[in-house]
């Protein structure tokens, strides 16, 4: 899988440590756009979950994957190929000019739609799937018919001991009726069944659904940690990356006084400004997390070359996760105006606490 998600390895990482914990939800949403790979990332994510054969890499290895499904097993073969008979696929679909009658659904097309998936290696768009399928003109939906095969698709038994799954493309297309009865399957969950979706504008669907799965979002990939960074760093003043090297200093120490006034700097920058700040330091963390785990190249650029080269170390399989999840906290804090000097200063507490780790 590890061709299909490159770039992605941050959250991939995240993924299978969900799965190897056995906290594995029931219903998942992955957000994103196709082309950025979230599509990809389900299947990857699906496929490794099956794996009879995972693989598990050491620090530094394999460019900071810590594990892969293996790509051999007879699970993994049929998952590459999409032929898994515990994986189905439900998607905007409408009458063609081969398949007509008024109970189309995504059962009638799942051998074009497998053949769309591998030639565009699940990065392809609505509207080519439309035309692949020969119905531009026409809206492509998610019907009742759908959801009534998906409830069926799920409660029958895994056939080879897996997981039974039911992964949902393009979830936002579903009109309501389909939505509704999605609801009822989401609230009574049976054993060893995966409902996946896949959404490029998760806002248009229903609270109800939204509230019962959970979000996984994936964003666009990162190629090279130091190209990305300094785009970042550019969004970013001069003043604003001292601000951010002096915050990491007094992290790593623990200052109280000197970080209340610190704080006071960073909750008076504005909202605008903030969000690119908050943005830069995740780049960072994760340029720093590449950095130690995989040798990829990070440029603090504070100035002093001494804390530079040190301080990536700090980043590492053991706390990449908290530091990415109280950046991203602190993000959608400060998205809904909440008060940014305590955002700030909860934000310095979590990421000193990931430090020391
Ligand atoms: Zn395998």
């Amino acid at each position: 899988m590890s061709e299909d998600i490159k770039g992605q390895y941050v959250l991939a990482n995240r993924l299978t440590e969900i799965i190897d914990s056995g906290r594995i939800g029931h219903a998942q949403l992955f957000e994103g756009k196709n082309e950025d790979g979230a599509f990809a990332m389900a299947l990857a994510y699906v496929q490794y979950l099956n794996c009879q054969n995972k693989k598990h890499y050491h620090e530094g290895e394999h460019q900071g994957l810590r594990a892969d499904s293996c790509g051999e097993c007879p699970s993994c073969k049929k998952f590459e190929q999409l032929m898994h008979t515990d994986l189905h696929f439900v998607f905007p679909n409408a009458v063609t000019p081969k398949v007509k009658g008024s109970s189309v659904s995504s059962d009638d097309f799942q051998e074009e739609f497998r053949d769309y998936v591998l030639s565009t290696k699940a990065r392809g768009s609505m509207g080519s799937w439309f035309r692949h399928l020969g119905i531009e003109n026409k809206q492509g939906m998610i019907r009742e018919r759908d959801a009534d095969n998906l409830t069926k698709e799920l409660s029958l038994c895994s056939y080879e001991g897996g997981y039974k799954i039911v992964l949902i493309w393009m979830a936002e297309l579903m009109n309501n009726t389909a939505a509704n009865k999605l609801l009822k399957t989401l609230e009574e969950p049976s054993e060893k069944t995966l409902l996946l979706l896949v959404s490029e504008r998760s806002e248009g669907m229903l609270d109800t659904i939204l509230s019962r799965v959970q979000r996984v979002v994936v964003k666009p990939e990162v190629d090279d940690s130091a190209q990305s960074l300094s785009s970042k760093a550019q969004a970013c003043t001069a003043e604003e990356r001292q601000l951010f090297v002096d915050w990491l200093r007094m992290l790593f120490k623990l200052k109280m006084t000197n970080l209340s006034e610190h704080v006071d700097k960073l909750s008076t920058m504005g909202r605008e400004r903030q969000k690119i700040f908050l943005g830069y330091a995740l780049e960072v963390m994760r340029g720093c997390f590449l950095n130690s785990v995989a040798g990829l190249p990070v440029n603090l650029e504070s100035g002093d070359e001494k804390f530079d080269a040190a301080f990536p170390r700090m980043i590492g399989t053991g706390n990449i996760e908290m530091i990415e999840q109280s950046l991203e906290e602190a993000m959608y804090a400060i998205e809904r105006n909440a008060n940014p000097k305590i955002t700030f200063m909860k934000l310095s507490f979590n990421l000193s606490r990931g430090l020391k780790r």
